[in-house]
């Protein structure tokens, strides 16, 4: 839930890893926590990126379809799903960082010499 209010899924902190829409720090701000965790942590956002994009068109068609059966307008469809193909990414792209780090997180919880290093970068 954290995190899909764009805070840091760890310490709960708004001032988090995240630097605008599209920029990161390296650390949380707050509690030091790295985002980029292991060699390879952009394809989890990239792949939680995917689903959410294929299952909000999944969910556009459906709706589509019932609501305009049995004429569907196919280009204004068409149109209408390639526009949010666009956006939507765009639109989840911070949210997929945080909600990544929250799962990889809920999976591999961190040891504490991470702990240790994110308190050590936070502390000055
Ligand atoms: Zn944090």
């Amino acid at each position: 839930m954290r995190a899909m209010r764009l805070r840091c899924p760890w310490c709960a902190s708004r001032l988090t890893f995240l630097r605008g829409w599209f920029r990161r720090h390296e650390r949380c701000r707050t509690c030091g926590l790295r985002w980029h965790r292991e060699v390879g942590f952009e394809l989890g956002a990239v792949t939680m990126n995917t689903v959410v994009t294929f299952g909000a068109l999944t969910l556009l068609m459906a709706i589509g379809f019932v609501a305009t059966a049995p004429d569907i307008p196919v280009l204004p469809f068409v149109l209408g799903l390639a526009v949010a193909a666009v956006l939507v990414p765009i639109a989840m792209y911070p949210f997929t960082y945080t909600m990544w780090l929250a799962f990889d997180l809920a999976v591999h919880p961190p040891e504490q010499a991470e702990l240790d290093a994110a308190r050590s970068a936070v502390v000055h």
